[in-house]
């Protein structure tokens, strides 16, 4: 994925897997390091058009692609049938641009679809909760996924607090002001995700975890280091309330190789208890002002009185 990924996303990969390996964190007897195959060509046709898979298979990225949804597809096996607790997935092309019949944004297959189509089918899996916290919109996974009633999708994306009203809870679109910090991000999510992934019943969480959503990254939020193992902390704990714990983190955007190394580290360590490292935090927290602070709260609270919940959690 590294050499043949995405270019922008790609560099990050070797980089990241290095540190982990540099830290102990790879080598721990709580971690499986599981080499991604490519995805089977039946379970691409389950998602996407004969048109679009052969036009991805036009690009340089093909190879790239198939390995990134076949790593998905894998962790949700794995976490399934409870030979891991808990994956983490690299991948070389991101997933959540690619619709069924389209994609941009350094997607070419909806690998969050991919996972969920192949535990439906080979597992009779029925209810998923997929959150999206990259700052750029999971159009593609709404559009491969959203006809399904079995799955709820909470979305997340840089915008200005305004926007739609939600069409129902199982899909909640976030315009999050992008200019918040860390603590208005992570509660946001913590008041949304928590009465959703309670509502939806669902038997294994997901997350699009972007870290272009941080302030020196690529995307639109102004997010440190320490949001993501706050996000981990949250919605791991959503997973053991409702799932037993089943809890996959898919990788999607992001290009700056400092930022990746820390917060995919922060993420594996603390999927796998293991102690946290001072050095994947250490920069200061991203501030809220009382402005942000009030915006984001308003944002939040509108959304959750549009969709029937109780304001006071
Ligand atoms: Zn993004």
């Amino acid at each position: 994925m590294a050499e043949e990924g995405y270019p922008v996303l790609a560099g990050r990969v070797q980089q990241a897997f290095d540190y982990l390996e540099e830290t102990g964190t790879l080598q721990a007897s709580q971690v499986i390091h599981e080499e991604a195959r490519q995805v089977d060509s039946s379970l691409l046709n389950r998602v996407h058009t004969e048109r679009h898979i052969a036009g991805v298979g036009r690009t340089s990225y093909d190879f790239a692609s198939r390995l990134s949804a076949g790593a998905a597809v894998r962790a949700g096996e794995a976490v399934w049938t409870g030979e891991a607790a808990n994956a983490f997935v690299f991948t070389g092309c991101a997933g959540h641009h690619a619709s069924r019949d389209s994609a941009w944004g350094f997607c070419y297959y909806n690998n969050t679809a991919l996972l969920v189509r192949h535990l439906q089918k080979a597992h009779g899996v029925e209810r998923f909760f997929v959150v999206d916290t990259d700052p750029h919109t999971g159009d593609g996974t709404r559009d491969t996924l959203g006809e399904d009633l079995g799955v709820y999708h909470l979305n997340f994306y840089a915008a200005f607090g305004e926007g739609e009203e939600p069409e129902s809870t199982r899909q909640v679109d976030v315009p999050f002001p992008s200019n918040c910090g860390d603590a208005s991000f992570v509660e946001a999510l913590r008041r949304l995700a928590t009465p959703l992934a309670k509502e939806s019943r669902a038997q294994m969480i997901l997350w699009n975890m972007g870290h272009d959503a941080h302030a020196i990254d690529y995307g639109g939020f102004q997010l440190s280091l320490h949001a993501f193992p706050e996000m981990t902390k949250l919605l791991l704990a959503l997973a053991e309330e409702v799932c037993q714990g089943r809890f996959i983190v898919l990788l999607s955007g992001g290009s700056e190789e400092y930022v990746a190394r820390h917060t995919i580290s922060s993420i594996i360590r603390h999927l796998a208890g293991l102690s946290p490292l001072p050095a994947d935090t250490g920069e200061e927290p991203a501030p809220d002002t009382p402005e942000t602070e009030r915006t984001a709260r308003k944002l939040v609270e509108k959304i959750i009185t549009e969709l029937g919940f109780d304001t006071e959690e």
